[in-house]
């Protein structure tokens, strides 16, 4: 059977991941969203076992020691992990799988997977995501300072991604993205 591919994308927080992750789990069949671990608590209108897997750092640290994740880092303050069986079996099943991992992740991933194709999504500009960040709500002050300071180095690991996806106008970068996964057939 053909193997899957693994596709990753990575973005300063507030750039709209999410949102396109989700625009497109919708629009292509069979592509697999690879569920993270974290320590983070669970956001308004987040579920455990969709948008994430919420544990506790004891028992995130007890998967670390057990090889459970693929790569895992701390990010903005708490620990996320990537689950390698989960994205292993997709692959080895035939599916696409999409990540949606900060830069640190994207970069263990490739080292480890060279075939997987890694996706920056990139902001208008540093106002802007400033807007989409105070504009989500999700975040009190302090949190969206972090990571916002946390943007500025983020953004210098653009030029490490495959493809760098700038999204300005959702429906654009959506379809981008797309073309990306499933480039169109030449006919
Ligand atoms: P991330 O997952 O990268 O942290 P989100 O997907 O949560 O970001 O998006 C942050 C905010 O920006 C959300 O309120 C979302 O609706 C909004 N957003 C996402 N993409 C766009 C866009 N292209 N134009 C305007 N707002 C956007
Ligand atoms: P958020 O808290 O906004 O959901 O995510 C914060 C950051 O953690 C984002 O950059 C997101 O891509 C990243 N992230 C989510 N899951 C993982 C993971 O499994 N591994 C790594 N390295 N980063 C992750």
């Amino acid at each position: 059977m053909k193997k899957g591919r693994l596709f990753i994308i990575s973005a300063p927080s507030g750039t709209g991941k999410s949102t396109v992750v989700a625009d497109l789990l919708k629009r292509i069949p069979d592509l697999v969203y690879s569920i993270s671990y974290t320590t983070r608590p669970p956001r308004k209108g987040e579920h455990d076992g969709k948008d994430y897997r919420f544990v506790d750092e004891m028992t995130f640290r007890r998967l670390v020691g057990e090889g459970f994740f693929a790569e895992w880092a701390q990010v903005h303050g708490a620990l996320y992990g990537t689950p390698r069986v989960e994205i292993e079996d997709a692959v080895a099943a035939g599916k696409n799988v999409i990540l949606d991992i900060d830069v640190q992740g994207g970069m263990a991933l490739k080292h480890h997977y060279p075939k997987a194709v890694t996706i920056f999504l990139a902001p208008p500009s540093f106002e802007e995501l400033k807007e989409r960040l105070s504009g989500r709500k999700t975040d009190p002050e302090a949190v969206i300072a972090m990571r916002l300071e946390n943007a500025e180095r983020e953004m210098t690991f653009r030029d490490r991604y495959d493809y760098c996806v700038v999204n300005d106008d959702l429906k654009r970068a959506c379809k981008e993205v797309s073309s990306i996964i499933n480039p169109p057939k030449r006919v």
